[in-house]
């Protein structure tokens, strides 16, 4: 299916198209563009402030100026143009490698798997966490959520999330029973 995605701040749903339809994306799984979280102000119920400075180094800018390209090539082929109607977005009018560029830049979004806020690692002026999902600096306070990735996985991210929570759920309760 196709769709309209929802408008942020509305809680509008996702609305389907009428007519049956495809769409063909690219997910760089490497980006070198980082973003930030931070805290807004001391009330903990105010949602934080999260940039994700998205297509912002030349490398990132590439891959998708690239990737727009081939998308447009792969749909011009025999095989798909046998399938193909007309193309809904960005539709025809669309051409060139800055168009395409404008429009993944109005269009794309996160596929739902922002990790890494709260990063793992040995530094703790690099990270939040040690191999064990302990905070450093501090005692007996874990973070055990897909925010310790040290990178987006390539898939998807739940699956990765209940396996290092089975693995910290063990370590949890070693350090309770003193193993
Ligand atoms: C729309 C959507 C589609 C997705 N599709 C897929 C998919 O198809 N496949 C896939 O593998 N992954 C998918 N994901 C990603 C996957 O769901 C997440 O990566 C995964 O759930 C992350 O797990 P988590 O435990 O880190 O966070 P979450 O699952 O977000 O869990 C956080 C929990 O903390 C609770 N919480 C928040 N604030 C507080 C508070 N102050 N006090 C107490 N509790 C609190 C929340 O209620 C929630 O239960 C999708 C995500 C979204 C949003």
């Amino acid at each position: 299916m196709t769709y309209s995605k929802p408008t942020p701040g509305k809680r509008q749903l996702l609305k389907p198209d009428a007519e049956p339809g495809f769409s063909i994306s690219v997910q760089p799984c490497r980006p070198t563009s980082r973003g930030f979280i931070e805290i807004k102000d001391a009330d903990p119920r105010t949602p934080p402030r999260i940039v994700t400075n998205a297509l912002s180094t030349d490398y990132d800018v590439d891959q998708m100026r690239k990737a727009a390209l081939f998308i447009r090539r792969f749909s011009q082929t025999p095989t798909m143009q046998a399938l193909i109607v007309r193309e809904i977005a960005p539709g025809p009018s669309c051409q060139g490698e800055d168009a395409l560029l404008q429009d993944a830049r109005e269009r794309a979004g996160t596929l739902f798997h922002p990790v890494s806020t709260c990063r793992m690692g040995a530094d703790p002026a690099q990270s939040v966490v040690n191999a064990r999902l302990q905070v450093h600096g501090l005692q007996g306070l874990r973070v055990v959520d897909a925010s310790v990735f040290p990178m987006v996985t390539s898939g998807n991210t739940n699956a990765p999330t209940l396996m290092l929570a089975e693995r910290a759920a063990d370590w949890i309760l070693a350090a309770a029973q003193g193993r």
